[in-house]
């Protein structure tokens, strides 16, 4: 029986303290800041903090917010989007982000299962924001803007101008952890993940989650600089520099590019919308010399000829290349190194579940010839490889799990302080990916080889991630499902070469002589209608049956091996 520890010295993680405390009240430097990479507007950490201190007060006075309830964040990245976070968490609350682009009935399903008090959005979603409220039952006092402000709608930067110029304005104290607990028992955030299966739900992470999860990562920055950079560049910017490419509201934003940035003192450069002009253009006006991408614009970089003009800069700025979220292509990494071969390339692995990295390249490991694997795990990290055909194949079914060895591909499972505390009303879901042990069952296959290093080949779950965004199958079914033609369908991702997957629904019809493309079409369009555009269908095959088993469960691996050919 194997059980892999890290690498790397434990680590001393503080419990008695919230995030917001010990980033900005235990921080005595805090001298970063959030800018705007394309309006350069800049929030210094101090200026944050005292926006913080401010809105958290008007968020508890005047919207009646307790500790433990939510506040949602349906927003592109914006500078403001990190003082509605921390004014959330300041007054105990509990900070939920998703998609600005979702339609009525995701952000419905989103609100309910965040359990939604007070709404912040932007101009652009705010009809959708309003339909979605009234369905939940949320005020329409509750839903408020980031920055600018619309008709009969504020935004929290006009509340807290507002406050800034009231000389009466009492501030409420920090919400502090009640002495007979500690911030492993305290959820402060709350990330939409569909886990092994079924509909997307609130994954609940601890202040120590997020606090671990940067300690772990600050390791990895210590091993390779030789100490944190906290210091100022020559140049006038803090030595830790950063670009939010990737959206706020996922995991890995929530915690590189809102939290870990506050924790270095560092800066944190927020892309509004990504565009590839926009993205080299801030790495070079920034000098940001590591970047957090996903396997897509990775792709982009090596095959878009717009990068051309940029690419004597890119060679003069650029170290490393990081890649996260969804596998990358061997042949990307090769194009990579070819146009880059400079710079060094690395890979995060993980998933919400665990507030982001599991594993990840350590400073040696820097290299191209480590990048087809997602690294060592993080400090405080132990793993076990679990055989696919164990009697358990679920947690807590009775039954001896079977662990295996280097090199023997199993379940991936994992277990640290950066491990989430479960779903939040839901816990059939949460024992079924948390065991009883304390592991997070990932549902990724893969192996650990001889050299502790994580090779991630598989996807036993039911998630599809597209462009490193997560599907769930189960949500494109249940619509599939509500139109009149269909009689019983299932979904899974099938490979594509730019987005990772792309979902590819297989439906049985109520009549078969209803099979034919413009069917196809239609119920593709249904679909579209329906979800944000990384969940279309890209493709429809009419079957006679979907395979289930006998107690009527999907057998998508069935279907992934039809896909295959086999
Ligand atoms: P999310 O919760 O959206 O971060 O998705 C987590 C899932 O993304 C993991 O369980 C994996 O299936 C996949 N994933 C994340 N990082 C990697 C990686 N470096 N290589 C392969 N798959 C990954």
């Amino acid at each position: 029986m194997t059980i892999w520890t890290s690498p790397h010295p434990d680590l001393d993680i503080p419990t008695h303290c919230t995030t917001y405390q010990y980033f900005f009240e235990e921080n005595p430097a805090l001298s970063g800041a959030y800018e705007n990479a394309v309006t350069k507007e800049r929030l210094s950490f101090k200026d944050v903090k005292h926006k913080a201190e401010l809105l958290s007060s008007i968020f508890v006075r005047r919207y009646n917010l307790k500790p433990d309830e939510t506040v949602s964040l349906f927003s592109s990245n914006s500078v403001w989007y990190p003082v509605g976070v921390w004014a959330t968490v300041r007054a105990g609350g509990r900070v939920n982000g998703a998609s600005p682009a979702y339609n009525v009935e995701e952000t419905v399903h989103a609100l309910k299962t965040a359990r939604t008090r007070i709404l912040l959005t932007l101009p652009s979603s705010l009809a959708t924001a309003r339909q979605a409220a009234t369905k939940v039952g949320i005020p329409t006092s509750h839903i408020l803007l980031l920055e600018e402000s619309a008709p009969g709608v504020q935004s929290i930067q006009a509340l807290i101008t507002e406050a800034e110029a009231d000389s009466s304005f009492d501030i409420i104290p920090t919400w502090q952890i009640p002495s007979n607990t500690n911030n492993k028992q305290i959820c402060g955030y709350l990330n939409f993940s569909s886990g092994t299966t079924g509909l997307p739900k609130a994954v609940m992470l601890s202040h120590h989650n997020i606090i671990a999860q940067c300690f772990q990562l600050r390791q990895l920055q210590v091993l390779s600089a030789g100490e944190p950079p906290s210091k100022i560049h020559p140049d006038g910017l803090p030595e830790y520099r950063i670009l939010a490419v990737m959206p706020l509201f996922h995991i890995t934003g929530l915690v590189r590019f809102v939290s870990y940035p506050v924790f270095m003192n560092g800066l944190s450069v927020m892309l509004p919308q990504f565009t590839l002009p926009s993205m080299l253009e801030s790495i070079i006006t920034y000098k940001i010399e590591e970047l957090i991408l996903v396997p897509p614009i990775l792709i982009r970089l090596v095959q878009d000829p717009a990068v051309t003009p940029y690419l004597e800069d890119l060679h003069n700025i650029v170290k490393r290349w990081s890649s996260g979220s969804a596998p990358i292509a061997p042949e990307v990494i090769k194009a990579l190194q070819r146009k880059f071969p400079a710079t060094g390339f690395r890979q995060g692995y993980g998933a919400t579940e665990s507030t982001a990295c599991i594993s990840a390249h350590p400073p040696s490991h820097f290299d191209y010839k480590y990048a087809h694997t997602g690294g060592k795990l993080v400090a405080n990290t132990i793993a076990k490889v679990v055989a696919l055909s164990s009697p358990t194949s679920e947690p807590d079914v009775p039954g001896e799990e079977i662990l295996l060895g280097p090199n023997e591909t199993g379940e991936i499972c994992a277990k640290g302080p950066q491990i989430a505390m479960g779903y939040l009303g839901n816990e059939k879901a949460t024992k079924e990916t948390f065991d009883k042990d304390g592991f997070l069952h990932t549902g990724d296959v893969g192996y650990i080889d001889d050299e502790g290093l994580i090779v991630i080949s598989d996807r036993i779950k039911e998630m599809i991630k597209v462009r490193g965004q997560q599907v769930a199958p189960a949500e494109l079914e249940d619509i599939l499902l509500g139109h009149e033609d269909v009689e019983d369908c299932a979904v899974i991702g099938i490979p594509d070469s730019y987005s990772g997957e792309i979902p590819k629904g297989y439906v049985v019809l109520k009549q078969r002589d209803l099979e034919n493309e413009d069917t196809g079409r239609r119920l593709m369009e249904y679909v579209k209608a329906k979800v944000v555009g990384y969940k279309r269908i890209k493709e429809v095959e009419f079957v006679e049956a979907v395979p289930k088993s006998p107690t009527g469960k999907l057998l998508r691996r069935i279907l992934k091996s039809w896909e295959r050919g086999e």
